[in-house]
């Protein structure tokens, strides 16, 4: 099994946060930027994950982190 880092998504900048959170890709709906609520971020095998609830239908949405975003 693989360890899952918590990390805060609330110490980030509020304009990041914002962008995160405004920034998603949702497989349910097909569509990008609905939005997320309920953000949580956390660290998994070296990549960094914020997953939230879609605005548009409520089903998870998972955004994955690469390096230079991080
Ligand atoms: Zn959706």
């Amino acid at each position: 099994m693989s360890e899952r880092i918590e990390r805060d998504f609330h110490a980030r900048d509020p304009d990041e946060q914002q962008a995160f959170l405004n920034q998603t890709w949702c497989d349910h709906c097909q569509q990008v930027d609905l939005g997320m609520t309920d953000p949580v971020e956390y660290e998994l095998k070296g990549i960094v994950y914020i997953e939230g609830r879609c605005k548009g239908c409520g089903e998870p949405v998972i955004t994955e982190l690469t390096d230079e975003e991080f």
